[in-house]
């Protein structure tokens, strides 16, 4: 984050106590920009299920990001494959005959986007999953941009936009294999690279992303890093219950993350252990080592709401007005001199 005059960061917080898989959030993005012109098989929204593979499948073992302060981790483009490809569903065949269903014609798919929704991990009694929405999460350390050697990725002053020059851009896809959350595409049609762009037009409007917007769960919050009394500040730097994916691939994301509190588990005799449900070292894989302790600020908030007392936090997460989710007039709130 950087407190520079002329210099903000627009962020976002995802509470994954909320999320329900619906995908309301990733239907309103590919509406609004990838269902057309060569970006058809591209999620710059998507929703994917915990443990599980992820969009695309095992990014997270593709590399990308830094392995030290400046220095880039090769990492690699997934495949076609681990995107998926769009089906045909064979509806005639399947009603006049005994065709299996959902088959393209001489293929059976065995991968797409969500293929492992729901399925987690665990044995019963302690079996798992949570939903875990991303997009680009315009870092404030963007291995995109470091490793394009035409400077065509750029980061706006004015909020920390990571947007793609097209006009700049050659498709060299450097881009794509730099980035470690593999949330950059290659447009076949333009051979050119396109990602989320926050719905900057939106935001210059003072409306947030179509993703925040439209989620049903009321569990995104979007507003300036600095805003003390908006939402962004409160979750991330003041109750410190807000966590980066992977901070240690080093790009300093600016998408947070409530990590998912769960029941607790049964040990081997049937009896109710003090373990969660979710491995504490899963969640850390993802959220880091701060984890536990935002687990347990976000616990002890709760018991005081259930006690009836005050809660700050409680009443931020609960999101009761889409004004408490998003702060974006910033001008208002900032007024320069
Ligand atoms: S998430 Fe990837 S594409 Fe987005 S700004 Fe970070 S490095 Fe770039
Ligand atoms: S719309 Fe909201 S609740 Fe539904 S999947 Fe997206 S983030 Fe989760």
């Amino acid at each position: 984050m950087s407190n520079e005059e002329g210099k903000r960061q627009l962020c976002m917080v995802i509470d994954l106590n909320k999320c329900i898989g619906c995908h309301t959030c990733t239907i309103a993005c590919k509406l609004q920009w990838t269902n057309r012109n060569g970006r058809d098989y591209m999620y710059w929204n998507n929703v994917e299920t915990q443990p599980g593979q992820g969009y695309p499948r095992d990014y997270q073992q593709m590399g990308g990001g830094f392995s030290s302060p400046g220095a880039l981790r090769a990492g690699i483009e997934p495949r076609k494959e681990d995107y998926g490809t769009p089906w045909e569903y064979n509806h005639d065949e399947l009603v006049s005959g005994d065709a299996p269903p959902w088959l393209r014609p001489g293929t059976k798919p065995d991968w797409g986007p969500n293929w492992d929704e729901d399925e987690g991990a665990g044995e019963y009694p302690n079996t798992h999953y949570f939903y875990l929405p991303r997009l680009c999460n315009h870092c404030s350390n963007p291995s995109c941009l470091a490793a394009c050697p035409r400077q065509a990725i750029y980061k706006r002053q004015q909020d920390g936009i990571v947007l793609i020059d097209q006009e700049r851009c050659r498709g060299y896809r450097y881009c794509i294999s730099s980035c470690p959350y593999k949330k950059i595409y290659f447009n076949e049609k333009i051979s050119k690279s396109e990602k989320c762009i926050f719905c900057y037009p939106r935001i210059e409007k003072g409306e947030p992303p179509a993703c925040a917007k439209q989620c049903v769960g009321r569990i995104r919050f979007v507003g300036y890093r600095d805003d003390q009394e908006g939402p962004i500040y409160k979750l991330v730097d003041k109750y410190k219950v807000a966590l980066p994916l992977h901070a240690e691939w080093g790009t300093e994301p600016n998408v947070f993350y409530v990590p998912p509190g769960s029941p607790p588990r049964f040990d081997a005799n049937g009896k109710i252990s003090s373990e969660p449900r979710i491995p504490m070292e899963y969640l850390e894989q993802l959220f880091g080592p701060d984890t536990r302790a935002a687990l347990d600020t976000l616990e002890s908030e709760r018991r005081k709401k259930a006690a009836r007392q005050p809660s700050e936090l409680m009443d931020l997460l609960i999101g009761y007005r889409h004004g408490d989710l998003f702060k974006l007039d910033r001008e208002a709130e900032h007024p320069r001199a």
